[in-house]
């Protein structure tokens, strides 16, 4: 069974060939960063225009990479939610014209959901589980009970995590986008250099917050430059880490606690971060086990969605060729 998967939320035109849900014949993925990096952030203007140039090129070298043809196709499935309208739109209008052209079905697919089922590509990886989806912009701690069955545990009550290093970045001078670059230069810095705050939530509650921390590196910023202070952009960068990898290492190993479960599972772009996957790992083994799709696979992607669309077509849902594409699209 040959899904088509389509994914033009942000700033990746992507398109994937992944038979039976999960195994991959190709997964292409056109970054539009150097567009967009010099104005320190996605336009979305430019996004939507990037992606109407390389849709077809991109979706024909997925079939080809694969070694199949449109007739081969027996789902298109395709990311209508959350993301920028008019990059959504471009995804949503090229997968309803293939799968009118070749009479297939077609299902629409929220993003976050196919974050989570990256988990699902190319293993036998099964739920229940506690996700940590943490991306450009959601930040949840959900109980996956079953295929398409979530209970939210927690959220961010302000900033995303990736938001947040984006954000974080931009201040160090690092450039866009700014995980990956603080990842990277934090290996170098000392991250017991400077006490940055970390957020605890009253009540109990499985909660993130990230703007007291983003102010928190912001004033020591100025006031280093204030003072004419030198500051050690590794160290910043190593401090801030740490600080949003505890914040989210905490709460999620509680949330396994109270739903005891014995699986933990990454999702979304910050789930490539070494820190964040090496701290859960130390604070996993014995009984607790911790899983994250491979690098490439946390950050947009379209085999995600292909996994995704797939299982909920198995569960009897499909779209029609009214299919919209919604910015604010909900999934929790
Ligand atoms: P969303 O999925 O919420 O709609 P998005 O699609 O823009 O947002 P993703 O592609 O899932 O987000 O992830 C991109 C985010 O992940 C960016 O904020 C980026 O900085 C962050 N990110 C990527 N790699 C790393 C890393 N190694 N460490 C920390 N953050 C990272
Ligand atoms: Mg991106
Ligand atoms: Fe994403």
């Amino acid at each position: 069974f040959i899904t088509l998967g389509i994914e033009t939320s942000c700033d990746e035109t992507s398109a994937a060939v992944v038979t039976d849900g999960r195994n991959i014949l190709s997964n292409i993925i056109l970054s539009q960063t150097e567009w967009h990096e010099r104005f320190g952030g996605v336009v979305p203007e430019i996004a939507s225009r990037k992606h109407l140039e390389s849709i077809c090129a991109v979706v024909e070298k997925a079939l080809l990479e694969a070694g199949v043809g449109f007739k081969d196709v027996d789902l298109v499935a395709v990311t209508n939610g959350p993301g920028l309208i008019g990059a959504l739109l471009v995804g949503v209008s090229y997968a309803k014209a293939v799968a009118y052209a070749i009479k297939k079905p077609l299902i629409g697919v929220n993003h976050i959901e196919g974050h989570i089922y990256a988990n699902f590509l190319e293993n036998d990886f099964e739920p229940p589980f506690v996700c940590l989806v943490v991306s450009g912009g959601h930040t949840h701690l959900i109980h996956m009970r079953d295929h398409g069955l979530y209970e939210v545990l927690g959220r961010t009550l302000d900033d995303a995590a990736g938001e947040a290093f984006d954000k974080i970045a931009r201040a160090l001078g690092l450039g866009y986008p700014g995980g990956p670059l603080i990842d990277k230069i934090a290996k170098s810095g000392d991250e017991n250099a400077i006490a940055f705050p970390v957020a605890h939530i009253k009540d109990g509650a499985l909660d993130f917050s990230f703007s007291g921390l983003k102010s928190a590196v912001l004033n020591f910023l100025n006031n280093s430059r204030q003072r004419g202070v030198q500051v050690k952009v590794e160290d910043v960068a190593a401090s801030f880490q740490k600080a949003v990898v505890t914040a989210l290492v905490e709460n999620t190993l509680e949330a396994a606690k109270r739903v005891n479960s014995k699986v933990i599972a990454l999702a979304g772009g910050v789930a490539a971060n070494s820190r964040l996957r090496g701290e859960l790992l130390n604070r996993t083994g014995g009984d607790l086990e911790v899983r994250f799709p491979p690098v490439k696979l946390c950050t947009d992607n379209a085999a995600m969605i292909a996994c995704a669309g797939y299982y909920r077509y198995k569960q009897g849902f499909s779209s029609d060729l009214f299919l919209d594409a919604y910015a604010n699209l909900r999934l929790f």
